[in-house]
């Protein structure tokens, strides 16, 4: 099922019949976020946003011909099916290959990166979304560097405890590679949205890191670490059964 479609022709909507996002002509970023706080409805309690990072003509950090965008697109969709498999209600930011900006109106926000983040932040605040995960692939000019990394909104207890979650499941499929989860500042998990993580699967720029995240059956094998993370989480923590 490709819930993108209906998700954009519903923004579209809102922003067409000023509902959600009814601000002036010369808004800035600051009074987009301030509107959705006051407008978006309550989040639904279990319901989970997936996010691949980029898209489109933004790859993501890249090394010859594999681009991050491609790999954690893939690993992304497989989670979305797995989540769908244990009965969590799963939305996605982006089913195919395409960034978000077009999504908010250049005159409201001139940055093209900065209206593709807060697309993605409006798409899962639309939904009433409790739950977002958001998937990156890393590069470091140290070939050396490795491992998933996990990164959690600085002010949401829950956040935390969903990415040591996944931090965990992660851990048994790199043994020990993974780094330890960390607060972060990041747009994507520091607002707006109650339970927001990134996760970086792993490094493009380190030779073995690479070419495991060229592999399908790794791919699989991290969305079934990452869905097993947030399942855990939303059984546990929660107390939602799937
Ligand atoms: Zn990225």
């Amino acid at each position: 099922m490709n819930t993108f479609r209906p998700l954009c022709i519903a923004l579209a909507a809102l922003l067409a019949g000023g509902g959600l996002l009814a601000y002036a002509d010369t808004v800035r970023i600051e009074q987009v976020e301030r509107d959705l706080t006051v407008n978006a409805p309550p989040p639904v309690l279990g319901r989970v946003i997936i996010d691949p990072g980029h898209g489109g003509i933004d790859g993501g950090c890249h090394r010859d011909t594999l681009f991050e965008k491609d790999v954690v697109l893939d690993i992304a969709l497989r989670v979305r099916d797995l989540l769908r498999d244990q009965g969590v209600d799963v939305l996605m930011t982006r089913e195919v290959d395409t960034a978000l900006d077009h999504l908010i109106e250049k005159s409201r926000l001139p940055i093209r990166h900065k209206r593709d983040l807060l697309a993605r932040i409006v798409l899962a605040r639309m939904q009433g979304v409790d739950v977002l995960v958001s998937i990156h692939a890393n590069s470091s000019s140290n070939t050396v560097t490795e491992g998933a990394m996990f990164f959690f909104g600085p002010h949401s207890e829950e956040a935390s405890a969903l990415a040591y979650h996944i931090h965990e499941q992660v851990s048994l499929l790199q043994r020990g590679r993974q780094f330890l989860p960390s607060a972060a500042e990041y747009y994507m998990v520091n607002r707006y949205v109650p339970v927001a993580v990134l996760v970086e699967v792993g490094f493009l720029s380190n030779d073995r890191e690479r070419s495991l995240l060229s592999d399908p059956q790794y791919r699989q094998s991290m969305a079934e670490a990452i869905t097993r993370g947030i399942v855990q989480f939303l059984e546990n923590y929660r107390g939602i059964t799937s």
